[in-house]
């Protein structure tokens, strides 16, 4: 009888000591799995004038905090075990205390088992709050960590996000040639609204374009405010639709309506250049092949876009201006989709592209004379 007891003892005891294994393995797999696993870009994110240090700071205490309540939570873990191995000796070399009599277990007995029980209830309550309290502490670490790349102003991605996604994007491209596209934008004039209008109405634009542009974005473009009045897109694509269809689409949205500001309205407009990957060798070509874009497209008389094939600038949306002064001459290669109408069959330089418009200007005016009474 005394045997039979003492093996049932010994058996509860290793289902219990299992049991408690099995829930801190679990708990710490948990916790690990959160502060390994990568964090899913925010869909709105980062401060365009953040303080690097103050942030790093904030971070530095933060994480201190987490170490410092696990390794206490360690130690309770650590004279769980130690409480538990106790009992564990007891129960393998009985004292006259603790052996059983043939008439069942002895006080002692009994009392190790309410001990073992007692023990796990209270690591089980202390398993629950010390999650709570991570859970409260992984909050506010991510929450410094969305700040930190969050334009305060526009709740865009700021610049810092949108350097890391471009190495991200470099990296797809590079590897498994997943293509991409990169358009700058700039407020056209913007100098002029703060001027006339105040730096508020000037905030109260940026807000807007913001919004707009974000209204229009696809979920797999990637928008942030990456200067002052100077907006940027990582869009999934390198062919010539997808890249025209996109700027044409973000130039109408801020062109189309004016931004009420108190009694008045302002008008808004906006310039893009556009850099497809196909046509960069690296990430600095592709920035620097954007942004020539984006001048050529300023130089063109603003609220118009460009696209820089690497050796001509290709007007997408063309609004009619002067000529610019950089036409390269025509490449073979080019970012085309065959079915699509919208896209130039051929290469032309810019200047004969301009003389063109006017000529087919000229013909209509000559049309349009000839059909009126
Ligand atoms: P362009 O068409 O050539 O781009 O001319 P622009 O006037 O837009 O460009 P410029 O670089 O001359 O002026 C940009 C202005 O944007 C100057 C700066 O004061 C203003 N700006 C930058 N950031 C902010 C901001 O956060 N709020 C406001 N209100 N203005 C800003
Ligand atoms: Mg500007
Ligand atoms: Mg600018």
């Amino acid at each position: 009888m005394a045997e039979l007891f003492t093996f049932v003892l010994g058996d509860i005891f290793g289902v219990v000591t299992l049991a408690v294994g099995i829930t801190i393995g679990f708990w710490l797999g948990k916790l690990w799995a959160r502060y390994t696993q990568p964090q899913q870009a925010p869909a709105v994110e980062a401060a365009s004038d953040a303080d690097p240090e103050g942030e790093s700071t904030v971070y530095r205490n933060q994480l201190a905090g987490m170490i410092q309540f696990t390794s206490h939570f360690t130690g309770d873990l650590n004279k769980h075990i130690e409480l538990l191995e106790h009992l564990e000796q007891k129960l393998a070399h009985p004292d006259s205390d603790t052996a059983t009599t043939d008439d069942g277990p002895s006080a002692k007995a009994v009392e190790l088992i309410a001990q073992i029980t007692a023990a796990n209830q209270k690591l089980k309550q202390r398993l629950e709050s010390a999650e709570a309290t991570l859970k409260t502490q992984s909050q506010a670490l991510e929450d410094t960590l969305s700040e930190a790349r969050t334009d305060v102003l526009t709740q865009l991605l700021n610049r810092r996000a949108f350097e890391e996604e471009r190495e991200r994007r470099w990296a797809l491209w590079d590897r498994k040639e997943q293509p991409f596209s990169l358009l700058i934008l700039d407020i056209d004039h913007f100098k002029r609204v703060n001027d006339t209008y105040g730096h508020d109405a000037g905030d109260l634009v940026l807000r807007e374009v913001a919004a707009r542009l974000t209204s229009v974005m696809r979920k797999t473009d990637y928008l942030a405010r990456i200067g002052g009045e100077e907006l940027a897109i990582l869009i999934p694509e390198s062919d010539w639709a997808s890249v025209s269809t996109v700027s044409k689409k973000v130039l109408n949205i801020v062109r189309t309506l004016p931004v009420k500001y108190d009694e008045t309205t302002i008008d808004i407009t906006l310039s893009c250049g556009v850099m497809p990957v196909v046509y960069a060798d690296g990430l600095e070509t592709l920035t620097k092949g954007a942004d020539e874009a984006l001048y050529a497209a300023k130089t063109a008389g603003r609220n118009c876009g460009f696209l820089n094939n690497g050796e001509s600038l290709i007007p997408i949306e063309d609004n009619s201006s002067p000529p610019i002064s950089q036409a390269e001459p025509p490449s073979d290669e080019h970012p085309s989709s065959p079915e699509n109408e919208d896209e130039p069959t051929a290469q032309i330089p810019i200047n004969e592209l301009d003389s063109a418009a006017n000529e087919l200007k000229n013909r209509l005016f000559q049309i349009s004379q000839s059909i009126l009474p």
